[in-house]
């Protein structure tokens, strides 16, 4: 879903409000964000044949419909947005110092940034990870904003996609319009039902509540949850089984609606609990 300005700006002072550690970079990254949306009005609609009726039977068996290797975006506009995030993010201190690295690759052409773009289509890590060493940036900011210039052109796809499915219908714990894993999830409603947030597509799916999405584990024994000290309504759940764990949010102690890129930055503690406890619990066991 792609958010309205205000959405945004509503967001970026929730989160000011919950935790004053994360005002500083939930603005950046929000007016990053709000320069994707507005630049979303040139991307061209996705060209994607959707011409599938009733979904493959595939689908229902947990095959995605879509594979992120093989989709056909917009790069043109892409790799413009990518431009554009660059020279906004020359604006602030901490910006300056990545700036460098960041024309060099656009300077190196069109090919080198759309394998790059492709290496967070297919989350190639390491691909990606050579290429900030290479430029001397930080990987984490390489990614964010490679993953904001695709944002307009992914959206755009997945919300063709999402329109010809039933979503009460996938039971899996990937993505089924992209297959990638989710980043987050949140708990919303009576009872709290559980909805699942796709990392690359952001397609939001519902999941039952007391299964593992990674490994679809559901002993009780096997599953547990932290908590953030003092704050209200947000939780890592843990499995013990495939060791993975996924940021919850409760969104009816948190006002949402949930704006991925954002919500995942502000949660960013929580992946450092969760890294920290599998870690010792890594050693215990050694
Ligand atoms: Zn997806
Ligand atoms: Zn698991």
């Amino acid at each position: 879903m792609i958010h309205s300005s205000e959405d945004i700006n509503a967001k970026v002072k929730a989160i000011a409000a919950r935790n004053p550690v994360y005002a500083e970079i939930s603005q950046w990254v929000g007016d990053l964000l709000s320069t994707t949306v507005e630049a979303s009005k040139n991307f061209r609609p996705s060209d994607l044949k959707l011409n599938f009726d009733p979904l493959p039977k595939a689908w229902h068996q947990g095959k995605s419909l879509l594979n992120p290797e093989e989709l056909s975006l917009d790069w043109k506009n892409a790799k413009e947005l990518f431009k554009q995030l660059v020279d906004q993010i020359k604006t602030t201190e901490d910006g300056q110092k990545q700036v460098q690295g960041l024309l060099q690759a656009l300077a190196k052409g069109h090919d080198d940034i759309q394998t790059l773009m492709k290496a967070v289509l297919t989350s190639d890590l390491k691909a990606i990870q050579t290429t900030a060493k290479e430029l001397k940036i930080d990987s984490p900011i390489l990614t964010l904003l490679i993953r904001l210039s695709l944002r307009p052109a992914l959206l755009e796809t997945a919300r063709a996609v999402q329109n010809r499915m039933d979503l009460g219908q996938w039971h899996y714990g990937h993505c089924p319009v992209c297959g990638s894993a989710p980043r987050l999830a949140d708990l919303s409603g009576e009872g709290g039902q559980r909805t699942l947030h796709c990392s690359l597509c952001e397609t939001a799916w519902p999941y039952i509540r007391l299964r593992c999405p990674f490994c679809e584990n559901d002993n009780r024994e096997e599953l547990s949850y932290l908590r953030a000290e003092n704050e209200e309504g947000l939780r890592v759940d843990l499995c013990g089984r495939c060791n993975n764990y996924l940021k919850t949010m409760d969104l009816r102690e948190i006002p949402g609606p949930i704006i991925l890129p954002l919500d995942d930055v502000a949660t960013w503690h929580l992946d450092i609990i969760a890294g920290k406890y599998l870690e010792d619990k890594g050693s215990a066991l050694s």
